[in-house]
């Protein structure tokens, strides 16, 4: 019974309208127990249709942030769910009734899964949709490189096993596996010691991954972010360059350091980062104007 009780919990964190941000660990953990099964696809996203339909532009958004990453990192078990009809006419629909920002965000997220699935017979409807909802009128943004990147096959299944897939020491209670979140394959903490942002999975924020894909995303490893382990967005961002507070302390300082990366590295899809300093990042506005009711 950790399933369902727990995962709405994760849902409301999610997609509560007070986030001003996307709230990757919630989203991360989502995406996890639908990979292990904790949770069924068929819930998951009954769950998210209805925080999508909430009058709320921000629960939607972020309900609309949630699914897409469900569809870039569980594979099958949620595409079987998403690319039904009865689930595209659900967002053809919401295009239609809602404004922008929750009408930009589905025409984004139909246009990336109509050429996700483009191989996939057995997906045809997402790519019907899409052809209907363009001579229907709608104007769809344009592709992104990372979301082009992305295919309806490529997030692998969560593997299991009782050794590193590298370096094939035994796992016990002292020596815990983990998972890359690139491969899906496990590991022991040394041989997956890297984290990376996974552009293909639409991942902003980093994560853990094992060498070899740390490598495959970021390039032979003797690039820039070897020993400090910044985020390439923040170190070459003039942020990087201005002078650094000694080594944060404080749980809370800890805290604020990470938002702040990680809003630097969600900032460069957005038009301009409105955070200049650590100490004004919770004053941000950018989703936090409770706009109409949530109920
Ligand atoms: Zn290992
Ligand atoms: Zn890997």
């Amino acid at each position: 019974m950790f399933a369902t009780s727990a995962f709405t919990r994760l849902i409301e964190k999610s997609t509560s309208h007070l986030n001003l941000e996307p709230d990757w660990d919630s989203t991360l953990q989502i995406c996890d127990s639908i990979r292990q099964r904790d949770i069924q696809a068929k819930f998951a996203i009954q769950s998210l249709k209805k925080k999508i339909s909430q009058d709320n532009p921000h629960v939607s958004v972020f309900a609309l942030g949630v699914l897409e990453s469900c569809v870039k990192n569980c594979g099958s078990v949620i595409h079987e769910e998403i690319a039904t009809k009865e689930f595209m006419e659900f967002l053809k629909d919401q295009a239609k009734i809602r404004p922008d920002p929750v009408r930009a965000k589905i025409l984004e997220l139909v246009q990336v899964w109509s050429h996700a699935f483009r191989n996939e017979p057995n997906y045809k409807v997402v790519q019907d949709t899409f052809h209907l909802m363009k001579m229907e009128g709608y104007t769809f943004p344009t592709l992104k490189e990372a979301d082009a990147m992305f295919k309806a096959e490529s997030a692998p299944d969560w593997a299991d096993g009782e050794c590193c897939h590298r370096c094939r020491v035994t796992f016990s209670t002292f020596l815990r596996k983990h998972h890359c979140r690139h491969c899906g394959n496990v590991f022991c903490n040394k041989c997956s010691s890297k984290t990376s942002i996974i552009p293909k999975f639409g991942i902003e924020k980093e994560v853990r991954v094992c060498e070899s894909c740390y490598e495959d995303i970021n390039g032979p490893s003797n690039s820039k972010k070897e020993d400090d382990g910044l985020p390439s967005e923040y170190l070459n961002s003039p942020l990087s360059k201005q002078p650094q507070n000694p080594p944060a302390k404080t749980e809370q300082e800890i805290k604020e350091e990470e938002d702040l990366q990680l809003a630097i590295a969600l900032s460069k899809n957005h038009v301009k980062s409105k955070h200049t300093n650590k100490t004004n990042t919770s004053n941000s506005t950018v989703y936090s104007q409770p706009t109409v009711s949530n109920s």
